[in-house]
């Protein structure tokens, strides 16, 4: 690698020399992107070096793209896991156009909120059994003009493909069709169409065999779909082989985002497995089922396991208002952690009393944690108190922290000179503790 940089060791990528960013390009702790002076011929040759085990795919529009792949571990622990699961929603180009539609609507009503962030669906899959160019054209158009949506056009046909593509080229949508036996006349298509593809297989060295062939053709932007034998879709086991072989075996054919389907027969067994795959590697989740119920414990499991362990998910510190506070409203005292916040504002919003919540830098820990690694004390709330000049603002010098910490009132009372008043151990209390409380 080192050769092939162009060792000014001008400093420009962050590294002293040219060899301590090469060791750092080795250990994949940085983008060979990062040196604005290495030439094209050398970022060829390490592209394959710079490579993650796992190859990024990116398909869809600008706005909504989804980006897949580019793990470098097993376990989130050991670093963290980069792009979450992308959950795909099918739709059939066999179904009248205003099924289509009313699907694409529930499609797009699948908003939820969590922690702060709107989460919805990533991708649809229009899938279709093929011989009706058409009609798959028709349906690819009705769902882009219905949703603003990454697209995965599935069929056996390849004549379906691209009539699909005349029209949703430009939006970068995933191919899914490769049989056995045809896979040249698809390596041509993704090739000039610049669209990202899905390589199948009923074996994983069957797999492996394809993704091969395809590399060797030019085609780099692979995902694989391991449905092994008539099961139509991996086992976790097999996902698991699949990102053991990538990480642990540096596999270069099987280092491809995987895509599933989840399939069995009950909507439990479907959930199951669906639950299982985003746990254990799957890129790409397919599914059928549309019901909100189904779709947020997963999305609510996929959240949970993409956040970097190593970054607790927090907010800014500082005054958050609820309502229209004027000076007489309530201050509430609590710690960054975002649970801990959007545990609390929506029970200040319930109580209808406008009210202002401080948050302290306690680097993102809940209440408990904080006070015990002494990021949640009296000196802490003092900083915040005199940091935020609510004094200024406000015409009475109380504030109302968390029962869990109690111990705290008689340290920040003589520390702060603010009025200390002991809320409730739960947010689920406040309303109450508000209204009747801070109000009597
Ligand atoms: S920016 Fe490129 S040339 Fe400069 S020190 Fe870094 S690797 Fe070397």
């Amino acid at each position: 690698i080192y050769k092939l940089l162009p060792r000014t060791n001008c400093k420009k990528c962050g590294y002293p020399t040219c060899l301590a960013f090469a060791m750092a390009l080795a250990s994949k702790k940085v983008e060979l992107a990062a040196c604005p002076d290495v030439s094209e011929e050398a970022k060829e040759k390490l592209s394959q070096e710079a490579r993650p085990p796992i190859t990024t795919v990116t398909f869809g529009a600008e706005e909504r793209r989804v980006t897949c792949g580019g793990e470098t571990v097993l376990f989130r622990h050991e670093k963290t896991f980069l792009h979450p699961t992308c959950i795909a929603m099918t739709v059939s180009a066999q179904d009248s156009p205003e099924n289509i539609r009313n699907r694409c609507n529930r499609i797009r009503r699948l908003q939820f909120e969590r922690v702060g962030e709107s989460v919805s669906i990533d991708a649809v899959v229009l899938q279709s059994d093929g011989g009706h160019p058409e009609r798959f054209n028709r349906a690819s158009s009705e769902i882009t003009v219905s949703l603003d949506l990454p697209l995965i056009l599935h069929s056996p046909d390849i004549d379906e493909i691209k009539s699909a593509l005349t029209i949703s080229k430009n939006k970068k949508p995933l191919v899914w069709g490769v049989g056995d036996g045809d896979e040249k006349a698809w390596a041509e298509l993704a090739k000039s169409e610049n669209v990202p593809i899905v390589v199948s297989g009923s074996t994983l060295e069957a797999v492996a065999e394809k993704t091969a062939f395809f590399e060797q053709v030019g085609v780099k932007e692979i995902v694989i779909d391991p449905a092994i034998g008539a099961r139509k879709s991996a086992t976790v086991e097999e996902l698991t082989i699949i990102r053991r072989m990538a990480i642990l075996k540096n596999s270069r054919q099987l280092g491809y985002p995987v895509l599933v389907f989840a399939n069995a027969e009950t909507k439990a067994g479907r959930l199951a497995f669906a639950a299982a795959a985003i746990c254990k590697y799957a890129s790409i989740l397919v599914l059928d089922d549309i019901e909100p119920e189904f779709i947020l414990p997963l999305i609510t499991l996929r959240f949970n396991l993409y956040t970097d362990p190593q970054k607790p998910i927090m907010m800014e510190p500082g005054v958050y208002e609820v309502g229209a506070p004027g000076p007489d409203a309530p201050l509430i005292v609590t710690t960054n952690f975002s649970l801990t916040y959007f545990s609390v504002k929506p029970e200040v919003e319930a109580a209808k009393v406008p009210a202002r919540i401080l948050l302290t830098d306690s680097e993102g820990m809940s209440v408990l944690t904080a006070w015990a690694a002494d990021k949640f004390s009296s000196s802490s709330v003092t900083k915040a108190l005199t940091e935020s000049q609510l004094a200024d603002k406000l015409s009475h010098r109380k504030v109302i922290i968390p029962g869990l910490v109690a111990s705290l009132s008689g340290e920040l009372e003589e520390e702060s000179g603010w009025q200390v008043i002991v809320g409730p151990r739960e947010a689920s209390s406040l309303p109450k503790f508000l209204r009747t409380v801070w109000k009597g």
